[in-house]
């Protein structure tokens, strides 16, 4: 046992996160830990199944008198986000996960700490390590939850009777989830075709925004740097020629800087409509980004610009691509569809744009969203591919394993859970899909800043979490 965690209640499931803690498991890397999970459940006697991507599944029958019981699945991922802080010395790909505790807290020293999801894991490996009564249980532990969800993507269903699936990877004691959003990706190349005649060159920067994850963050209504550049463009489109056009760093990020390459016949002109910008977005983002500001900043040097007809349907292309929230619940607090423009790049023969909408209705998506943009994108005679869907977990309107969770919580702690719904992606839209009939709930301990070095995780209320975990199964007969 690590000596940190020593003492720490409960005491199977610290005992499993120390040990998963010491292998590396970064996404796409998960070869180890895939490893130690299948012979941990060879070990334990239990039949086990690690499939050609890795994941893996360990079953265990009922105990006495639960020979009978619906099937459940208890399901969370075993990669993590591998993030440190700069300068530390810290070989993810070797080096276990050191860990600290602080303030009834556990955290890593400078990385993060896998928490998300290593926690889930523990907490149903110390399930099948234990003698609680339990239903049959159909244990499932992903690959590549966090690049992609390739692992759950591509898993046989037919390996699985479970009736209930009951998600480990959520966080926030006191909430459960009961749906999430699907989603897509959708992108455009334009080719290039410069001019023959040069100019100097200049750069239109938008900088200052906070970003944000494009699910979870997206009612916060952030500024889109893209988006943003998109306009500024337009309004330049007789004063500058484009060259070149790179924002954001991935589709799932609401894009906090993006630049333009730009040549300029006039630098004062567009110095002083960059002022006015600044004073429009100051106020549009008053409450939301306070800090967005364009800025212009001069090259020296000479290069081509692209052809004009080209920098039009560039600008035409982001100014008609809606982002942010596109449609909101009215039962339930809740942004059923979005987009996010993630991403945009210019490489030596297009510039690329790269859309991530999601939708909590799939048809909002299939249906609506992305048939506008493939009728946009044929106006404008531009190339698109849309990506495969990943399907989402619409709220069902009644749900067994809900009730059985809503009323296990009540009577542990007296208090009422908080039940909603995610705009997020989850594992369990793709488990749902496979599994035909699948009844599903998600949830987790406090923790906070997942997929960041100051990634943490409450002791107290994963001691909450796994009780709660524990009673529900007992009741589930
Ligand atoms: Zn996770």
């Amino acid at each position: 046992m690590d000596k940190v965690l020593e003492g720490l209640k409960p005491e199977k499931v610290f005992y499993y996160f120390g040990e998963i803690s010491k292998i590396p498991r970064c996404s796409g890397k998960e070869k180890q830990i895939s490893d130690y999970l299948y012979n941990f459940a060879k070990s334990k006697n239990l039949e086990a199944i690690q499939d050609e991507h890795l994941n893996v599944i360990i079953k265990k029958p009922g105990s006495r008198g639960y020979e009978n019981a619906p099937v459940v699945m208890l399901q969370g991922h075993m990669d993590m986000v591998c993030e440190k802080n700069e300068g530390v010395d810290h070989d993810f790909d070797k080096d276990p996960i050191k860990l600290r505790i602080q303030d009834g807290y556990l955290y890593a020293c400078d990385t993060t700490l896998g928490a998300d999801n290593g926690i889930g894991v523990a907490m149903a490996m110390a399930v099948l390590d234990s003698q609680i009564e339990h239903p049959p249980l159909e244990v499932l532990i992903t690959t590549d939850e966090e690049k992609g969800m390739t692992g759950a993507n591509k898993l046989d269903g037919s390996l699985f009777k479970s009736k209930y699936l009951i998600n480990l990877d959520s966080e926030g004691e006191g909430v459960f989830t009961a749906g999430c959003a699907g989603g897509s990706e959708i992108d455009f190349k334009i080719p290039l075709k410069y001019q023959n005649t040069g100019g100097k060159a200049f750069k239109i920067s938008v900088k200052g925004l906070s970003g944000g994850h494009s699910g979870a963050d997206i009612h916060k209504e952030k500024g889109n740097a893209n988006k943003i550049l998109g306009r500024i463009l337009y309004d330049l489109i007789d004063d500058v020629d484009l060259v070149s056009l790179v924002g954001g760093s991935k589709t799932n990020a609401i894009p906090r800087e993006a630049h333009a390459v730009v040549t300029v016949k006039d630098p004062a002109r567009v110095s002083e409509k960059l002022n006015k910008w600044n004073e429009i977005l100051k106020n549009e983002y008053r409450s939301t980004d306070p800090d967005v500001y364009a800025v212009l900043t001069d090259l020296n040097k000479e290069v081509y610009p692209l052809e004009k007809y080209i920098f039009k349907k560039v600008t035409a292309l982001i100014n008609l691509t809606p982002v942010g929230v596109l449609s909101k619940s009215t039962e339930i607090d809740l942004v059923l569809s979005s987009n996010n423009l993630g991403v945009i790049t210019t490489d030596d023969k297009y510039i690329r744009f790269f859309n991530h909408p999601r939708s909590n209705v799939e048809t909002l998506l299939t249906k609506d969203f992305i048939p506008a943009m493939e009728q946009l994108a044929s106006i404008l005679e531009i190339e698109y591919e849309v990506g495969s869907y990943y399907p989402g977990w619409e709220y069902a309107k009644e749900s067994k394993i809900r009730d059985i969770c809503i009323e296990t919580y009540r009577d542990l702690f007296k208090k009422e859970p908080v039940v909603g719904a995610i705009h997020a992606g989850l594992e369990c839209g793709l488990l749902m899909d496979k599994i035909p009939g699948l009844d599903a709930i998600s949830f987790g301990p406090d923790a906070y800043d997942g997929h960041s070095p100051s990634e943490h995780v409450s002791i107290k209320s994963v001691e909450n979490i796994y009780t709660l975990l524990c009673e529900i199964l007992r009741r589930i007969k």
